[in-house]
């Protein structure tokens, strides 16, 4: 079998526009632009890069984008001053803490002093929460993205034997969630699980979230399985270059698996589109308004 290929980029350029429809639609009937705050403290080139990329995007889609760089020795409470800032502004939907912090500074405390209302990363613990007892919440940019393709691909996930490989709090757990709040029957395996390639066997759906690049390889894959492959490692080539490779062997898994994301152009691009789908149904839900439709979990 040759798996097919689940575009994440267009999926991505997909959603991107159903938000920038109804951000217009919002200015036109309710005189709202929604408006994201990305706070990015020292100058990890990786981080610069996204905050980059999603200031452009949130733009794109007609939304108010204001980012704010904090030197690296930024002190706690001048952080905290400035969440409390953007937490009390009205023209602010969305507040993402651009991870990871500097080492001087609590991250647990400063995702926690977002207003989860407004915590369009899904981080803070009453989010966290939520999302685990099934009630509404706001839900991780990644996870989500990986969900949307799952639904798109398969319609309903019910019954389904789901394995997600990693535990971490941004990707692994939640992942789980939405896969069992989806119906799936849901393992997660870790770095302690115990024959991992049985474990995996069994799985209609693996979703690999470990950061070892090539980790899976095809032989681990059931005949026909859906691979969502969150991994993003850079390796050298054999001529020095580098290149962007996944935690699944993507050669040897898209011989046996029935679809399978690239990497890069699968989960990449759609985190930063549900970003802006979190920005504009915490936006709905500031306003009383309804929710998107197909936009969250
Ligand atoms: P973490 O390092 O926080 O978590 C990795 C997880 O993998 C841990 O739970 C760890 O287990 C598990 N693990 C490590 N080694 C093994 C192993 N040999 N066998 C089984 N499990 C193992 O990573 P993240 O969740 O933050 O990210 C995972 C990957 O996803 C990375 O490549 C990252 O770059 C990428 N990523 C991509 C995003 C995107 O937008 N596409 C967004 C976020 C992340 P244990 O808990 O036991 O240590």
């Amino acid at each position: 079998m040759t798996a097919q290929v689940i575009d994440g980029k267009a999926f991505a350029a997909e959603v991107r526009g159903k938000v920038a429809e109804h951000v217009a639609r919002l200015k036109e009937k309710h005189d709202l632009v929604p408006g994201l705050a990305v706070v990015l403290v020292g100058e990890d080139p990786a981080s610069q890069v996204y905050v980059r990329s999603k200031g452009k995007q949130t733009t794109e889609v007609g939304m108010k984008s204001v980012e704010h760089k904090l030197d690296a020795d930024t002190s706690e409470a001048d952080l905290l001053a400035l969440i409390d800032q953007l937490n009390n502004d009205d023209s602010i939907n969305g507040i993402l803490v651009q991870l990871p912090l500097p080492k001087h500074l609590d991250e647990d405390l400063v995702i926690n002093s977002i207003d989860p209302a407004k915590d369009v990363d899904g981080f803070h613990i009453s989010n966290v929460g939520l999302l685990g007892t099934g009630q509404k919440s706001m839900v991780p940019c990644t996870p989500l993205g990986c969900l949307m393709m799952l639904r798109e691909h398969h319609g309903s996930l019910s019954g389904m034997n789901a394995v997600v490989i990693g535990r971490s709090n941004i990707v692994g757990k939640p992942m789980a969630q939405l896969l069992l709040g989806d119906s799936c029957t849901v393992t997660i395996a870790h770095s302690r699980t115990k024959d991992l390639a049985e474990v995996v066997r069994r799985a209609d759906i693996v979703v690999a979230a470990v950061g070892r690049p090539e980790m899976v390889p095809g032989d681990w894959i059931k005949e026909g399985a859906t691979v969502i492959d969150v991994g993003i490692n850079r390796i050298e080539k054999d001529d020095g270059k580098t290149k962007l490779v996944g935690d699944v062997d993507y050669a040897s898994c898209a011989e046996r698996a029935g679809a399978i994301t690239p990497v890069p152009g699968g989960v990449g691009p759609m985190t930063i589109a549900c970003l802006l789908a979190n920005t504009l149904t915490a936006t709905c839900r500031a306003n009383g308004l309804e929710e998107p439709k197909g936009l969250t979990a």
